[in-house]
C-alpha cells in the first residue's frame, strides 16, 4: 500500500492506472476504522482492480466543534489495517491540501439535507457533499463505495453523482453490526463498556418498530413502542422516522414496499448515534 499526501502525486498514480486499463474503486473514510469501513473495502476488491481509501476528518461537516475535536484519529493502525485488507492505495490529505484557508461553496438539497439528521446538524451534508466532490475530482473513481449506516448521506450522495454527471456508480455497502446489533461506528469508540451495553436501544426499537409495521402496518403503534422503550431508557431519542429512502419524507401508507426504512438517532451519554433499518429485507 502507498500513502500519498499530494493531489499532483495521487493524479499521477490514478492516470497511470487508468492507462493500464485498471478499474478503480474507492472508498471515502474518516478513520477510526472498525469492520464496517473494512466490509467497504472488501466490496471495492470485489469490484475494482485498484482499491483506494481516504482518510480525512473534514472540518465542513462538524457543526459541533467539540465533536470534531473529540473526533478518534488511529492513523497508525488504520494504515496497518488497511494495508493488512488489500487496500493499494491510501490519501491523507491535510487541511490545507482540501481547503487552503476557504469554505465559499455550499450545497443546498432542499428537503434531502433539511430532514432527520439535516434538522440536528445543520450545514452538515453541505459539507459532506463538498468534500465527496473534492474528492471525487481527485481519485476519478469507477465505483464509489458507501455504507447504508449513513442512510440520508448515501441518497444524498447518489443526489450529487447523478445531477452533477461524476462519472462513477454509487455502491452501497449494507450495516456491519456488533454480534448484540450495535451498529459499528468510529464515534462507539467514545462508549464506555456500560454505555455500549446499553446502546443497543437503538437496534433493538429498530427491530421491534419493524415487526409492529410488518404485522400492524401502523406507524403510530411503531412509535409510540420505540418513545416507550427509550422512555425507561438512560438513552435519549433524537427522532425515529419512518422514510421513503428516495425522498427522505415520512411515508404514511404502501408500508410493506422496498423503500420503506426506519430511521433512528439519539444520544448514548454524551455520544451521538444513528441507526436504520429496511422493513423489508
Ligand atoms: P465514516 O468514517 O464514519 O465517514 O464512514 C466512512 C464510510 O463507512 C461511510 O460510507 C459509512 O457509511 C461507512 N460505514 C460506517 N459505519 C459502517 C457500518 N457499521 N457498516 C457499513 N458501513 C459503515
Amino acid at each position: 500500500m502507498v500513502s500519498i499526501g499530494s493531489i499532483a502525486e495521487i493524479q499521477a498514480l490514478i492516470s497511470k492506472y487508468k492507462s493500464q486499463d485498471k478499474v478503480i474503486g474507492f472508498v471515502p473514510t474518516m478513520g477510526a476504522l472498525h469492520d464496517g469501513h473494512l466490509s467497504l473495502v472488501a466490496a471495492a476488491k470485489e469490484k475494482a482492480d485498484i482499491v483506494v481509501c481516504s482518510i480525512y476528518v473534514n472540518p465542513t461537516q462538524f457543526n459541533n466543534k467539540e465533536d470534531l475535536i473529540k473526533y478518534p484519529r488511529n492513523i497508525e493502525s488504520d494504515k496497518t489495517v488497511l494495508e493488512k485488507n488489500g487496500c493499494d492505495v491510501l490519501f491523507l490529505p491535510s487541511d490545507e491540501l482540501m481547503y487552503a484557508g476557504r469554505n465559499t461553496i455550499t450545497f443546498d438539497f432542499g428537503t434531502l439535507g433539511t430532514v432527520m439528521e439535516g434538522k440536528f446538524r445543520p450545514g452538515h451534508f453541505s459539507g459532506v457533499a463538498l468534500i465527496v466532490s473534492k474528492l471525487f475530482n481527485i481519485v476519478l473513481p469507477d465505483f464509489a463505495f458507501f455504507g447504508q449506516k449513513d442512510l440520508q448521506q448515501l441518497t444524498i450522495i447518489k443526489k450529487l453523482v447523478e445531477e452533477l454527471f461524476f462519472n462513477l456508480e454509487v455502491i452501497t455497502v449494507p450495516i456491519k453490526r456488533e454480534p448484540h446489533g450495535l451498529a459499528m461506528s468510529s464515534r462507539n469508540e467514545r462508549l464506555t463498556n456500560e454505555e455500549r451495553n446499553e446502546a443497543e436501544i437503538f437496534f433493538n426499537a429498530l427491530s421491534e418498530a419493524k415487526s409492529i409495521l410488518k404485522e400492524d402496518q401502523s406507524a403510530e403503534k411503531a412509535e409510540r413502542k420505540v418513545k416507550a422503550l427509550f422512555d425507561k431508557h438512560k438513552a435519549q431519542l433524537e427522532y425515529f422516522e419512518i422514510v421513503s429512502d428516495t425522498d427522505l419524507l415520512p411515508k404514511t401508507e404502501n408500508y410493506l414496499e422496498a423503500d420503506t426504512v426506519l430511521c433512528i438517532a439519539g444520544f448514548m451519554g454524551n455520544v451521538r448515534l444513528i441507526d436504520n433499518m429496511y422493513l423489508i429485507s
